[in-house]
Order: C-alpha cells, then structure tokens, then sequence
C-alpha cells in the first residue's frame, strides 16, 4: 500500500504542477509513516502516550514543514503539509491528533508571537525540541469559549492565572500550554512553561477513542506567568483563538479524511477476500454501493479540505471552507467508519482486527476543535453576513 496514493498525487500534482519536489518530499514521508508509524497505532490505542512517533516525526520535519525558514522552518505550502496531516491520519490518529494540536499552538506564536517568544518558543516547538497543549475549554464552557472563568491579573510586572481547564490534549506531556484566561481587559493568551510556580496537571481521563494522546484538566493555582509571556495583545485572546482554531479545523479535516482513508482501504480488500454465498462480498450489489458512496465521499472531503489549505495559503479569508471542511471530512469519516465496521461483520467488532479503532477516532473529530453544529453555525452566519 502506498499512503501517498493516486488521488492524493492528483491534487498536490494539480496544486503544484510546475513542482515535482513536493511530490517526492511527500512520497518519502508518507514511506517513513508507513513504517515507522502504522505499525504502532494498535498497540498505542491501548492508551501510550506516542512520545517514540513525535520524536520521529518531528526529526522527519513534520512541525516545521509550513514554517518559515528564518524560526528553522521549511517554507513550504500549507497544503504540503495538509497532505502529510491526511497521511499521518492513516497510520496512527492518536499521534496525529496530539502533533495537530501542537502545530495549532505553534501557528498562534508564528502570526501573534513577539520576536522574543518565536526565538524562545516557536523555534524549538517547531524543531520538536518542545511539545505544546492548548488550554481553553473549561468544565462549563466548551463550545462557548467566550464564557471562559480562568482569570489572569498583572501585578509586579508577572501575571497571576486563577482557573481549571479541562480535556486539554497533550496534558501532562506538554512543555508549554498556550492557557486562555481573561484580565480586566478582555481574553488574553499567555505562554506557561510546564515548571511555573501553580501549574498542576490533573489524572489523565480515559476515552472512547484517540486512545494514546493525553487529555486532563490543568488547573492554574495562582499561577505565575512573567508579562513577556503574553502572546500579542491583551484583550485580543479571543481573535487569536479564533484564526488558530480556524487553521486547526483544517488540519482535523485532513486527519479525518486520513481516518477514513484507511478504514476504506481495509473494507476494500476484505470485500475482495471475504466469501459468503459461494462469491466474495465484494460481488453483492449492497457491499458495492457502500464501496461507491465512501470513495466519493472521501475524495469530496479531501477536496474541500484542499480548498480551505489553499485559501489559507493564498492568503483570503478561509473561515467558511475550513468549518465546511471540518464539518463535511469529520463525518464522513464518522459514516465511513461505520459502514467499515458492517462490511466486516463480527470481524470489524472484534478487537483483534484493529477496524473499531477508526469509528472510535473518528468519532473525536465532529467535537474536538469546534462540534458539527458550531461548524454548522459558522457556515450559515458566513452565508447570511
Ligand atoms: C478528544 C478531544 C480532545 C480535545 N482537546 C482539546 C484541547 O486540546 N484543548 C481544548 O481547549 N479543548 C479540547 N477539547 C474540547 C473540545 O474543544 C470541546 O469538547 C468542544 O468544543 C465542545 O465543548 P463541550 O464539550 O463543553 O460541549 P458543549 O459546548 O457543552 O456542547 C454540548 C452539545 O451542545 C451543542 N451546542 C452547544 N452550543 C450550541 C449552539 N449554540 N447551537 C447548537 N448546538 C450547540 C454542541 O454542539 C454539543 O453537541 C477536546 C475534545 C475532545 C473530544
């Protein structure tokens, strides 16, 4: 099986006509994955932190792919990246989902950051020396971030954080939390080492799926973050959370898309093999029509999250593609994993067989980074403005 498969190709190769290195670049990448990461995705949905795969992929230039070249990035397209995302999403969602949620940190340095922060930060964020969680759900509020409680106050030229986070991804594994917390004028986001004086990390929560990445509370307990830690502006938090989140959902569509990929993949060449009634399956009108409707839905998923990378790219406002992408790539993969699981029979319920694994990744993605109906909300206020 080649990860960089023809579908993928076409679109890079359309992306991209006149550059054949991004083609090779993304070939070779997509080998290391399926050799170095694929074959550790069953035994890390069994709940290990894939720290082994980040390593590996951040050697691998995964974070630094879209950077810039002068904070030790590679400058290359957004959808180069967008395209290894969906190939990362193939091998092993856990790690993917826990280096996505890193790089949505890492974009809200590159665009807010001073230049002090992206040589303090970003460089060995991007560079894999460091690994980031973003904090900004709390127990009462998730969908309405503007509802946020965790308080921060200046005083003697430090911030004083109060306030509980919850279901923060890479929890207790990361080196920095991008925390959002509001000072009396307005949401703020501040850059808290792993060692300030009342961080604490709560016991990791066990979940359906994306099994290996950590998800805890993080509790700030007069927490001590110095005032160059503030990341741009006071009062600007919710802005920047708002275009890191935008880029975020494109990076899960990709992932999602990645989920579905390979979850079609296995119901492919089980429909060929599997034999009931004297034929292979794969000859029942039934199992075709699923077989057709999961391709096309895949590649319509892959497109519109290739058009949101491009917009971004390009510069123009990708607020509506990125939550049609999201929305439309996360269920998809929710739908496809499903009609999986069926065209296995009792095969895609049983452990052993490693299929489950995709519904119950797949399943994060209509919540994580903004839930279907909030993407819905986002659509329908950009079409009504
Ligand atoms: C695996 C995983 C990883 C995560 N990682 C992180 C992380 O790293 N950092 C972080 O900060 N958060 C993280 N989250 C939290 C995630 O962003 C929130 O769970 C999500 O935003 C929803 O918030 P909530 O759970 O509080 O649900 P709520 O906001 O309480 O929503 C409950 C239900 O009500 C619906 N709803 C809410 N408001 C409306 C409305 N106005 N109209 C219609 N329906 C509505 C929602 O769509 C949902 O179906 C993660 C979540 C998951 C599942």
């Amino acid at each position: 099986m080649t990860l960089f498969g023809p579908e993928l190709q076409t679109t890079i190769t359309m992306l991209y006509p006149t550059n054949p290195n991004f083609t090779q670049l993304l070939e070779s990448f997509g080998e290391f994955l399926e050799q170095e990461i694929m074959p550790t995705a069953k035994k890390i949905d069994e709940g290990i932190f894939p720290r082994e795969n980040l390593g590996k992929l951040f050697t691998h230039g995964f974070t630094s792919m879209a950077f810039p070249k002068q904070y030790g990035g590679q400058g290359l397209p957004y959808p180069v990246y967008i395209a290894a995302v969906e190939m990362l999403g193939m091998t092993c969602a856990s790690t993917g989902v826990s280096a996505a949620i890193h790089g949505t940190s890492c974009t809200g340095i590159a665009f807010y950051g001073s230049e002090e922060q992206k040589t303090k930060y970003l460089k060995p964020l991007i560079q894999g020396e460091k690994l980031a969680a973003f904090a900004l759900t709390e127990p009462h509020s998730g969908s309405d971030a503007g509802d946020i409680h965790t308080r921060a106050k200046f005083q003697d030229g430090s911030y004083i954080l109060n306030g509980k986070k919850t279901f923060i991804t890479n929890g207790g594994e990361a080196d920095v939390y991008f925390a959002v917390a509001k000072t009396d004028n307005g949401p703020c986001i501040f850059l808290v080492d792993r060692d300030s004086k009342g961080l604490r990390i709560g016991e990791n929560i066990e979940k359906l799926g994306i099994r290996g990445s950590t998800w805890t509370d993080v509790f700030f307990e007069d927490c001590v973050v110095p005032g160059r830690n503030l990341l741009g502006a006071e009062g600007q938090g919710f802005e920047y959370t708002k275009h890191m989140l935008q880029i975020g959902r494109i990076a899960i569509a990709a992932l999602a898309v990645g989920v579905a990929q390979i979850a079609f993949e296995k119901a492919l060449s089980f429909s060929k093999e599997r034999v009931a009634f004297g034929s292979p399956i794969s000859q029942f009108q039934m199992t075709r029509q699923k077989l057709a409707d999961m391709s096309t839905e895949i590649s319509a998923a892959r497109q519109l999250t290739f058009r949101a990378a491009w917009m971004k790219q390009s510069g123009k406002d990708f607020s509506l593609q990125a939550s049609q992408a999201k929305l439309f790539a996360s269920e998809t993969a929710m739908k496809v994993s499903d009609q999986v699981i069926q065209i296995h029979g009792g095969y895609g319920y049983a452990d052993k067989y490693d299929v489950h694994r995709h519904w119950r990744d797949a399943r994060m993605m209509t919540i994580g980074e903004g839930t279907s109906e909030i993407m819905r909300l986002v659509i329908s206020h950009s079409l009504l403005q």
